[in-house]
């Protein structure tokens, strides 16, 4: 490992503080392993990890937390935490993503992180617009299994992400997202433009559910990364045995392969 890979984190004083957004209400098909995945991945290197929830009536300091997790729900879920996101949230949330804290929201998270979600012959859930999309909901739910060939901006190590998606909304990307990566197996954003999740800086966010990040341990590094580096400066993670997680991967893409 030549010097600038050497990892230059040291355990002794490290520490990452994830904002867990809405636990209660939105973590549909256990989007709650993202959080343990991240938590573990940084207790392995002797990271210290606080996760704080930010459920309804929490209010956020956008200076103090690094990495905000907002996972998936149905559209009764959306609608009933978004008056607490618009007036308790939105603005924090919209400056830590200014201040670079990193953003994961998956489906339902993802969608709220946009301008808006239209659910069918509904008003609009209006997001924080922390990404540059918009969705609203089709006549047919988009669901299976889902592979992705990530954006190469992102230069993982690993070019494919696997996950599982269970959407009606269709997501349409603005000027200022770059897709998280292009449909190899399934639906994607829309079904349409082939697609599949946004970012915009630190701001990321898919539709890849089952839980994402235990399958995908480059994308839960990216995050984990970017957040210390917010606080730390340039960050290399030491690296960690992931022989069995790509093992999983690559079976999940063999059999999404098959029965596509
Ligand atoms: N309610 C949204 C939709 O159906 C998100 C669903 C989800 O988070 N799984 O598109």
């Amino acid at each position: 490992m030549n010097k600038e890979q050497q990892p230059t984190i040291s355990s002794k004083k490290t520490r990452l503080i994830i904002g867990w957004l809405y636990p209660k209400y939105m973590s549909t098909y256990g989007d709650r392993g993202n959080i343990l995945t991240l938590w573990q991945r940084c207790r392995w290197r002797g990271i210290e990890v606080t996760v704080k929830e930010l459920d309804m009536g929490d209010k956020i300091n956008p200076a103090y937390i690094d990495l905000y997790f907002f996972g998936g729900g149905q559209d009764q879920a959306q609608k009933i935490i978004s008056e607490d996101l618009q007036k308790v949230k939105r603005d924090p949330l919209r400056k830590a993503a200014r201040l670079g804290s990193v953003f994961l929201g998956i489906c339902g998270g993802f969608q709220l992180f946009g301008h808006y979600y239209r659910p069918a012959n509904e008003m609009d859930i209006p997001g924080i617009g922390i990404l540059d999309i918009v969705t609203i909901a089709g006549n047919k739910r988009m669901i299976g299994n889902i592979v992705a060939e990530t954006n190469e901006k992102l230069n993982m190590d690993r070019k494919l992400i696997v996950g599982f998606e269970n959407h009606s909304g269709k997501t349409y990307l603005g000027k200022r997202a770059a897709p998280l990566g292009n449909v190899v197996v399934g639906f994607g954003n829309n079904g349409e433009d082939r697609t599949e999740g946004a970012y915009q800086g630190n701001v990321f966010g898919c539709y890849l559910h089952g839980p994402l990040l235990p399958k995908n341990p480059q994308f839960a590094d990216l995050l984990i990364e970017r957040a210390l580096e917010r606080k730390y400066g340039h960050v290399v993670l030491e690296p960690i045995d992931d022989s069995l997680e790509l093992e999983t991967q690559e079976s999940v893409v063999e059999r999404a392969k098959k029965i596509q």
